[in-house]
């Protein structure tokens, strides 16, 4: 198995998860961009949005749904977050295994670069 996430999911290579059900895991950055800096990430691998199927609206809507459990578990929820999904490689996705990044705990500029 090569994808990186399929790996650290199935215990191959260390992590350190915040949560985990049958159908996702939040997963700590390890190379945090801000105080709160998250990953949620599918069980099943799905390598980019342009992936993703209409059986998978569930999965996408539990992604962003825990994304802000997560978010108020963590303290950030009133102060704000941001919900972040990169799509191939101009966007900076460089883990080909779609995920969800949980971004919080200081101020954010807009546009992103
Ligand atoms: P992206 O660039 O959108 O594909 O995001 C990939 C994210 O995975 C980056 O924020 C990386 O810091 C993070 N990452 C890479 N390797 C690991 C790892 N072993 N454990 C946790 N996060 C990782
Ligand atoms: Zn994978």
């Amino acid at each position: 198995m090569s994808c990186l996430f399929c790996r650290i999911i199935a215990g191959e290579v260390p992590g350190t998860f915040l949560y985990q059900d049958d159908r996702l895991v939040v997963l700590q950055d390890v190379n945090p961009q801000a105080p709160l800096h998250a990953l949620v990430i599918p069980r099943r691998h799905i390598a980019t949005l342009n992936d993703l199927g209409p059986e998978d609206d569930g999965l996408v809507g539990e992604m962003v749904r825990r994304a802000a459990i997560v978010a108020r578990e963590q303290g950030v929820a009133e102060s704000g977050f941001r919900a972040v999904l990169n799509c191939n490689r101009e966007a900076g996705q460089t883990v080909f295994h779609i995920h969800l990044h949980l971004i919080g705990g200081r101020p954010m500029a807009w546009p992103p670069g």
